[in-house]
């Protein structure tokens, strides 16, 4: 099927074809280790191509502003109860476009103009939909943000008990895109209710390590929980909104549709039914697992080179470096990695500077190359790797290493088909 839609569009519309096959076989050369991403199955895309994508719907199942929608009903409603059967979930919303929309229509659905919320700061690895300035949240909302601890690099919950108290929120939120430690979701709860405000965990990294059971359910603690169906989950491009309580039903359904979003992207939901289902097989629980294996094997690797590692290692997908010992920038590491077709991001690190340029953190996360089949031994090569190309980078004898290297990964990518 995917075969001949390419081969219509190598005839027709070369552009685009010779693109799309050029980003198929950099998936297959380079190793993947940006944290958000993941490889979804050929059933998570053979949904999204489907013509259910002709399919225009406003509502919800059962109540419709456009006829014609009873095959889309069974997707949504499948959808609803697998994400609700895999998360223990009372709740949940298939809808959203994006994490970033899911989140949105939790403050329109929760708050007002100018109302106070409380959230984790962004180079403490934050999210930006979470009340940062640049973002809508921060604009129309009153944001404040706590940091973690200075010589730790965890959250510290006392102190966030006293800023809660001093700033009364009215939403308090939990989860980011770049803090690996679990989190206490209980003690959060207990801080929000002591101030009366709601709590939102946005899981959008870790929703499939959850999923998968290897990683705390905030579903028990917080009013609201906000995801991604991508990156750990392993499905489209899109979000979800879940909770374990009743009460938020009706405000939640109207703040998506009609609140910040028109019709539903019905090949999506199909594909996120998809997704749901492959994540409540016992397979996708042994891939959690080995996520969070190679995430603890890759921070090992790095600290046994003498690389200097945020909060001192992970308990999920996801490792974040600290560069300053080694006198490097992330934008230095990423063009590092990259020519050995390692693929990655420059990130902030607590207390960084705003400027991206000038930040000396870089994030990897092991949850795509943990799908094409990359065990623990093949990280702790890849770990070993990364260590050397830093470090050869700090003294300038990059062009020494970068070739032996490359083989190491082409080796490696050969070994991993995707
Ligand atoms: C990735 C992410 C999002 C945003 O998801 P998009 O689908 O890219 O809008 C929201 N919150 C957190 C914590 C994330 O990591």
């Amino acid at each position: 099927m995917g075969a001949s839609a390419n081969q219509l569009l190598a005839t027709t519309d070369p552009v685009i074809a010779n693109a799309l096959a050029g980003e198929k076989q950099r998936q297959q050369d380079q190793i993947e280790l940006i944290a958000s991403e993941n490889i979804v199955s050929k059933r998570v895309l053979e949904a999204l191509g489907h013509e259910i994508n002709n399919k225009t719907l406003e509502g919800y199942p059962g109540n419709r502003f456009h006829g014609g929608g009873e095959f889309v009903d069974i997707i949504e409603n499948t959808a609803i109860d697998r994400a609700k059967e895999l998360f223990g979930a009372k709740y949940v919303n298939v809808q959203p476009h994006s994490g970033t929309q899911a989140n949105q229509a939790v403050f329109f659905a929760l708050l007002k103009p100018g109302d106070k919320v409380l959230s984790l700061d962004l180079a403490a690895g934050g999210h930006l939909s979470h009340g940062a300035k640049p973002n809508l949240s921060g604009r129309w909302f009153e944001s404040h943000h706590y940091l973690v601890d200075r010589d730790t690099g965890l959250m510290d919950y006392d102190a966030i008990a006293d800023q809660a108290l001093l700033i009364q929120p009215k939403l308090l939120i939990a989860g980011g895109s770049a803090y690996p430690r679990e989190i206490d979701c209980a003690r959060l709860a207990q801080i929000a209710r002591s101030v009366g405000a709601c709590f939102l965990v946005d899981m959008a990294h870790v929703a499939g390590l959850v999923a998968a059971g290897v990683y705390p359910s905030p579903l028990p603690h917080a009013d609201l929980v906000t995801c991604t169906t991508t990156k750990t989950l392993r499905g489209p491009r899109g979000g979800l909104i879940l909770s374990s309580k009743d009460g938020f039903s009706k405000k939640l359904q109207s703040a998506i549709f009609p609140g910040v979003q028109g019709s539903l992207h019905s090949n999506v939901l199909a594909a996120k039914a998809v997704c749901l289902g492959e994540a409540l097989q016992p397979s996708f629980r042994a891939y959690g697992r080995q996520v969070v294996t190679n995430g603890r094997i890759l921070a090992k690797s790095l600290i046994d080179k003498g690389i200097k590692i945020v909060s001192g290692g992970t308990d999920s997908h996801m490792v974040l470096l600290d560069l300053s010992p080694l006198g490097l920038k992330g934008r230095d590491a990423e063009l590092a990695l990259a020519s050995a077709n390692i693929t990655c991001n420059k990130n902030p690190i607590p207390f960084d500077t705003p400027k991206p340029s000038d930040w000396v953190g870089l994030r990897l996360g092991v949850a795509a190359a943990t799908t094409r089949g990359l065990d623990q031994l093949a990280i702790s090569v890849l770990g070993n790797t990364i260590a050397e190309l830093l470090i050869a980078r700090s003294e300038n004898q990059l062009d020494q290493v970068s070739n032996e290297h490359k083989a190491i990964v082409k080796q490696i990518c050969d070994d991993n088909p995707v």
